[in-house]
């Protein structure tokens, strides 16, 4: 065949810009796709398969930095009606590869609905949902790929499909959670939440404060109502004018969280004011796309590492030690060493949910830190290796594949049945093992 109209080989000159990634990730693909109709994905899956690439899918490149090597990989890059679709009458969002979710979430705001975006307005939406998707609102509504409604696809034979609960359910249940190893996804269509305006805040104290914050959360967490979904963090913050003046550079400690019944906000919001005056924060009713970015992550890119895993069965013994490894003595240099609280609905099964239908774990322990030059990145890997270290009496075994670090597999994530059930999936929709993703099967 001829080659695909969206082709970028290394020898053209919009190669280097092509193949950059979010993370910053040094990818050097065989060639770059970047359809932008799903008759062009369809050209590209072909012409990889018939010149004797691989194919790896990618929006942003949040997490290039766990691809294989792409040598021998045609680098899949869709951005296709990046424009999200809004039926506000059936409350539901239709949104093309490629896009990110800051458009979607303000789209949906406009006519008083919520998406169940993550933390960061610039990850991309159909990513999002094939690791499972984790959001504020997730205590209450579980796993954002739960919510999903259809997806289309172009799959290894080059063919386009619709798949839902009553088509081709099998590969619909492997998509919500599985990664991006069964097809090319080119639309997502997912519920949005009838929610305009929730409870929900974030505060940061002196990270002397570190021990006594985390002691009253976790202990608050114990017992806390499903409607909220919270986070701890220790965090060093750079100083960079980006950061608010009175927390730039700042060692803290940080509580935030989102509320869908306010008075349950406001319930918690009197909790935190007993840990101590903050030196920043603020509790209250805010518009629901305000939500996406609360939790302050980065939205430019920067070199960083990190860890992450699924705890389970935590008991007090966690706050001395985690204060010891993160907190103000530990001489921690991560940027954030963060406790996501899950359970509720979370951490239901759901009948009709995709193999990642729930999060077997009380909470995600994760840390972040920079790796700007090998310096930096040394120090990064001490402060991890240890902090884990004083979590590991409560590491369940597992991890949530959203938050899964290069070297992860599906393996990590689900169980064996699953993980059975996923390679019979592949090897239907893709026997010649076309696909590569950041986690292999
Ligand atoms: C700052 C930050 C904050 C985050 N916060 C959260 C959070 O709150 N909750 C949460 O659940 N996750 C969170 N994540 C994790 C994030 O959801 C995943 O890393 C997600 O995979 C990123 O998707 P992407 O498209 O941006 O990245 P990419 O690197 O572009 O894609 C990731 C993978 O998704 C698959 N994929 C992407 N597009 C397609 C497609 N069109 N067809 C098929 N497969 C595709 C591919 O396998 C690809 O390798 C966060 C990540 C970052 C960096």
């Amino acid at each position: 065949m001829t080659s695909p109209s969206s082709l970028i080989n290394p020898s053209d000159s919009g190669y280097d810009a092509a193949r950059m990634a979010f993370d910053l990730s040094d990818q050097k693909p065989a060639a770059v796709c970047t359809p932008t109709t799903v008759a062009e994905v369809q050209e590209a899956v072909i012409y990889a398969r018939e010149n004797g690439l691989k194919l790896a899918n990618q929006a942003t490149g949040h997490v290039a930095v766990a691809l294989p090597p792409l040598e021998e990989t045609l680098l899949l890059k869709p951005a296709i009606d990046i424009e999200p679709v809004i039926n506000a009458a059936e409350g539901y969002a239709r949104v093309g590869a490629g896009t990110r979710w800051g458009p979607v979430v303000n789209a949906a705001g406009e006519h008083g609905l919520a998406a169940m975006h993550g933390s960061s307005p610039t990850v991309g939406v159909v990513g999002y949902h094939l690791g499972g998707g984790l959001s504020f609102y997730g205590r209450k509504h579980g796993l954002a790929c739960n919510r999903v409604r259809a997806i289309e696809v172009v799959t290894a034979d080059g063919e386009v499909g619709r798949v839902d609960h009553e088509n081709e359910p099998d590969l619909f249940w492997a998509l919500r959670g599985g990664g991006g190893l069964f097809a090319t996804v080119t639309a997502i269509e997912f519920d949005l939440l009838p929610l305009g305006e929730v409870f929900g805040g974030i505060s940061f104290w002196p990270v002397e404060l570190g021990e006594e914050a985390l002691s009253a959360w976790l202990d608050w967490t114990r017992s806390a109502p499903d409607s909220v979904t919270t986070s701890f963090r220790f965090m060093n913050l750079p100083p960079l004018e980006t950061v608010p003046e009175p927390i730039r550079g700042k060692s803290l400690v940080a509580i935030d969280g989102v509320a869908i019944d306010h008075a349950d906000g406001e319930a918690l919001a009197s909790l935190l004011a007993g840990i101590g005056e903050p030196v920043l924060g603020q509790w209250g009713p805010m518009p629901a796309p305000a939500v996406s970015s609360l939790h302050g992550d980065p939205e430019d890119p920067i070199p960083a590492i990190g860890n992450s895993t699924l705890l389970n069965d935590v008991s007090d013994e966690l706050i001395g030690a985690l204060n010891e490894a993160a907190g103000g003595e530990s001489g921690s240099s991560l940027i954030a060493t963060e406790l996501r609280q899950l359970g509720g609905a979370l951490g239901r099964p759901d009948e009709n949910g995709g193999v990642a239908n729930r999060i077997d774990g009380e909470f995600i322990a994760f840390g972040v830190g920079l790796a700007t030059d090998p310096g930096t990145a040394g120090k990064t890997g001490e402060d991890l290796a240890r902090i884990f270290e004083s979590v590991s009496p409560w590491e369940s075994g597992r991890q949530f594949y959203n938050f899964a670090i290069a070297g992860s597999t599906c393996a990590n994530c689900f169980p064996e049945e699953a993980i059975e059930a996923l390679r019979a999936i592949r090897h239907e929709y893709d026997p010649e093992g076309l696909y590569v993703a950041p986690l292999a099967l």
